[in-house]
Formats: C-alpha cells, sequence, structure tokens
C-alpha cells in the first residue's frame, strides 16, 4: 500500500535516488516488509515508482528533501543510490544539515574507497554515521537479493544488519551480508569483486576465442560446451550468461549475437581502480591488470586496423590445430579453471593488504561467503575458498591451500599445452598466459630479480642483500668491483 507524502516519521529506512538501483532496492524492502521512504532529485522517478510498484508494499513518498528526512524513524537510516563521485557528495552536503546525531547515510554507489574514507571522517566529526556500502548484483539483485558488503563503523551495523540481513540473497540459508570492516573497506572489497569480475569475463572470453578457433565450432556448439561446463567445478553465474549469449542469435540478421556485437569492451572504471590500487598496495594482481588492459586494446581500434593490416601476412602464428577435440576441450577447461583460481587468490590478496593498509581485519573467508550469491561473480567455487580461509585465516596465498593446490597441480598439463599452442598459433591469451606466468613466478626457487637488483646497485647505487649474510652491500662498479657494506 502506497502512502501519501507524510511529514510523520514511519518509515524505518529511506532510499534517495531511484534510478533503476536506487528503485530496486526500495522495492525490494518495501517487500521484505518495512516502511520506505522514497525520494529523489527529479520528482518524477519518485512518481513513477509509486505509480508502478506502489502495492508491493508501503512507501512514503517525498518530493522535499525535508519531507523525506522528517518521514523517517530516529536513528534515520537513508541510503544513498546516485552517480558516484560529486552526486554522491551534492546528496551528503544537502542530507547533512537535516541530520540529527547517530544518523545513518548509507552510500549504496560505486564509490572509491578513498573518498568513502573521506566522507566516513568527516561525518563522524559530525556526530553522524556513514556507512560506504559495497551492493552488487545489478538491477536484478538489488529487487531480488544482492550481495551487501557494508563498511563504516560496527555499531552502525548493528543498526542496519537486521534490515541487510532481510534483502541480502541468500545461500545455504546465510544472508550474503556481513560487516567487512571499518570506512572504506566495503567500497574496497567491492572495487576489488569489480577487478575480479573483469578477470573473470576476459578468462571466459578467451576460452570461447579458443573453442572456436581451435574447432571451428559454432557459438551455439560453445553454448552447449559451457553448459556442461556450467555443472561441475566451473559453476557460476557468468559461465551461465556467456552460454545465453552464445546461443542468442540476431533477429535483424539471423547471425549469431556475438558476430554482430562491436569487439570493443567498454569499462566504467572499477577495473581500473582496482589496478591503481594493486599498483599502489604493491600486489600482484595481473589477471584483473590484463583483463583491464584487454578492455583498452579492444578500443584500440585505429591501432588494431593497422596492426590488422602492417601483419597480414607476417609475424607468424598458424591455424591452432586440434587433433582431439575431446581433449582440447577439456583442456581450456582446466587452463579456465586454473587460471581463475589465480585471479581469485591476487584479488584476496590484494583485499589483505588494503586490510593491513588501512587497519580493517577483513576476514577474507567471510567476503567468499557475502559472494556466494546475489552478486555477478557468484560461484559454486567460493564454497571452497571460504573453507580454505576459515581452515587458515593467515594463508599465505590461495594457491597453496590443499584443494586448489590440488586443483591446479591436476590442471597445470592441460594449462601449459593450451597457452603453448595459443601462442603457436598467435591467438591472444593475455589472461590465461599471465596467470601462468605468475603462477610459474610465485612457485620458483630462484627468480632473475637476482639480475636487476645487481643492474640497479651498478647504475644507481642502490644496493641488494646477499643469499649468505645479512645486511645490505654495494659492489663499486667503476671501480676496483670490491664489495663495501652499506
Ligand atoms: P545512475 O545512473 O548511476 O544515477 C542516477 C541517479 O543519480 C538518479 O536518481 C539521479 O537523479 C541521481 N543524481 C545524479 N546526480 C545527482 C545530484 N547531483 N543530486 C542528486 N541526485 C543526483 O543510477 P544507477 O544505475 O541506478 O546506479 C546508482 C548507483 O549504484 C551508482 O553509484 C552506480 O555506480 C551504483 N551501482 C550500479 C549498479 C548497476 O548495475 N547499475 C550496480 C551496483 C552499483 P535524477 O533522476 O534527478 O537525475
Amino acid at each position: 500500500m502506497s502512502s501519501p507524502q507524510s511529514a510523520v516519521p514511519v518509515a524505518q529506512i529511506g532510499v534517495t535516488g531511484l534510478a533503476v538501483m536506487g528503485a530496486n532496492l526500495a522495492r525490494n524492502l518495501a517487500r521484505k516488509g518495512f516502511t520506505v521512504a522514497v525520494h529523489n532529485r527529479s520528482p518524477q522517478r519518485a512518481r513513477q515508482l509509486l505509480a508502478d510498484h506502489g502495492h508491493e508494499g508501503a512507501f512514503v513518498p517525498a518530493e522535499a528533501l525535508t519531507d523525506f528526512v522528517a518521514s523517517l524513524q530516529r536513528p534515520r537510516a537513508i541510503i544513498v543510490m546516485v552517480q558516484a563521485g560529486a552526486a554522491t557528495d551534492a546528496v551528503i552536503d544537502q542530507l547533512t544539515p537535516l541530520l540529527d546525531a547517530d544518523d545513518i547515510i548509507i552510500d549504496c554507489g560505486n564509490a572509491h574507497y578513498a573518498d568513502t574514507r573521506r566522507r566516513e571522517e568527516t561525518l563522524r566529526g559530525l556526530g553522524l554515521r556513514f556507512v560506504g556500502c559495497g551492493v552488487s548484483g545489478g538491477e536484478e539483485g538489488a529487487l531480488t537479493g544482492p550481495s551487501i558488503m557494508p563498511g563504516g563503523a560496527a555499531e552502525a551495523y548493528a543498526t542496519l544488519g537486521p534490515i541487510l540481513e532481510k534483502i541480502a540473497a541468500r545461500v545455504d540459508g546465510q544472508p550474503c551480508v556481513a560487516h567487512v570492516g571499518s570506512d572504506g573497506a566495503g567500497h574496497f572489497v567491492k572495487m576489488v569483486h569489480n577487478g575480479i569480475e573483469y578477470a573473470d569475463m576476459q578468462l571466459i572470453a578467451e576460452a570461447y576465442d579458443l573453442l572456436r578457433e581451435g574447432l571451428w565450432a559454432s557459438p551455439k556448439q560453445i553454448a552447449q560446451i559451457f553448459r556442461q561446463w556450467n555443472t561441475g567445478e566451473l559453476n557460476s553465474f557468468l559461465v551461465e550468461i556467456a552460454a545465453d549469449v552464445l546461443e542468442h542469435t540476431d533477429a535483424a540478421t539471423g547471425r549469431p549475437f556475438v558476430d554482430i556485437v562491436a569487439d570493443i569492451a567498454a569499462q566504467k572504471g572499477t577495473g581500473r581502480w582496482t589496478v591503481q590500487s594493486a599498483l599502489d598496495l604493491n600486489v600482484p594482481i595481473t589477471g584483473i591488470a590484463e583483463a583491464t588492459f584487454a578492455r583498452a586494446l579492444s578500443g584500440s581500434v585505429d591501432q588494431r586496423r593497422a596492426a590488422a593490416d602492417a601483419f597480414a601476412h607476417a609475424g607468424g602464428g598458424h591455424a591452432l590445430t586440434v587433433s582431439d577435440a575431446d581433449l582440447f576441450v577439456e583442456d581450456v577447461r582446466r587452463a579456465l579453471y586454473a587460471s581463475k583460481v589465480v585471479a581469485y587468490a591476487q584479488g584476496f590478496d590484494q583485499i589483505d593488504a588494503g586490510s593491513q593498509r588501512y587497519g580493517w581485519k577483513i576476514d577474507r573467508g567471510q567476503v567468499a561467503r557475502l559472494w556466494r550469491g546475489g552478486c555477478i561473480i557468484r560461484a559454486r567455487f567460493l564454497d571452497h575458498i571460504a573453507a580454505a580461509y576459515t581452515a587458515d585465516p593467515q594463508l599465505p596465498t590461495l594457491l597453496v591451500d590443499p584443494y586448489f593446490a590440488t586443483a591446479v597441480a591436476d590442471g597445470a598439463p592441460s594449462w601449459r599445452r593450451v597457452v603453448s599452442e595459443a601462442v603457436w598459433a598467435g591467438v591472444p591469451t593475455p589472461a590465461f598466459s599471465s596467470s601462468l606466468a605468475y603462477f610459474d613466478g610465485l612457485r620458483r626457487d630462484r627468480l632473475p630479480a637476482a639480475l636487476i637488483q645487481g643492474l640497479r646497485d651498478h647504475f644507481g647505487a642502490h644496493t641488494y642483500r646477499r643469499v649468505d649474510r645479512p645486511g645490505s652491500f654495494h659492489t663499486r662498479w667503476s671501480g676496483d668491483r670490491g664489495e663495501a657494506a652499506a
């Protein structure tokens, strides 16, 4: 039942910003029995929400922000679901003077975690509580149950938790929401989630490309292979919808949909943020980085055209020659799984590094559990990740957890065959290849980094450490080449 505009504080929670995500979150809350105050800068969106969905629950619409705030029970809990960046600051600035101590602003947009840290500190200074909250699942998830990653103060979660737990996705009876850490922790975890999403999609795309090149398979045939994969350890939302996309036929031309879509992958920027943050934290997230750069390369249309012309009859490479189709499909499947394990291992390393840098104390097992439902990267193997970090919260890398160590070691021969054949045939597999290189780098006894240290000491007297005794040393490269302790 919709209610008329009211200044009586009857609403348990408010949502301002009623574009697709905000409107669906508000509907989700109302369907779960909450009385929801709704507001949007342009009042038409609130009117439309009430006209189309007012029957779904108790909405309290307001056209003026003052009425919206006045319609909320205290301490007020207000979800802001507007464009990230300046719009979010503008809405917070308008709300702040209208609020009282202990009221909570929950930013569910895709904010950069550094902005969230700044906003949280400012609002804390004003006696207000600010929760930067990652939400994943797109518009469908917002309506039916997203994965929710709230940061901010733990006591704010004590108030908010019971509400968020009602609207979140559920897996095995558990809600996909939990307090992940203070200030910007929620948006940081959401950022890494999106970075992993980039890597996951790039890996699926590379697998598709290899199957198409190697088997001359049609998109529909590859969809069948993906559907088969989706019954096993690769089971995930992204593999499932990849099959949907590959199966789809373009109505206008009768051609496979995937052949009429321009091969230029766009991005809204969370992949870039993830890579930028990883560089700052010194964490090698090569899978996510390659996926982000692969999108950039896809968009370099003029360069691609020039290179395609220049190397039409040069540059090497030949058709993929597959003598055993079943073996090749299984090799690609195993290579995809191993690469995916690497991408997730790297993402969880970044979460750990961020947690240490900012003192968030993020529980990686808990994060894996939040991602099991509602979100875009939901996948069966997150159960194993949750189990790995629960069994050993200090796990140095996911790759050495017994389950994943076995999975990657068993898949390694396939992984190597696929990457070698792709390189030989000139089929670009940046994420498959870089994940394998990372794996080999990580497990290598000695790396050529020793030579890099020698070079750095030679040209810049940057010093080096020795393997046989403690301390830092410098060799007099332009003198007698004797060594001195630095
Ligand atoms: P959006 O297109 O990102 O934002 C539109 C909303 O922002 C409208 O309600 C608009 O109000 C409001 N807005 C913009 N500038 C404003 C300002 N200066 N003051 C007040 N309101 C302003 O909408 P969306 O796609 O629903 O996404 C909302 C947030 O959720 C974003 O931060 C987005 O990144 C995040 N998110 C989106 C998804 C997704 O799948 N789409 C998933 C997770 C998170 P008007 O109607 O008045 O223009």
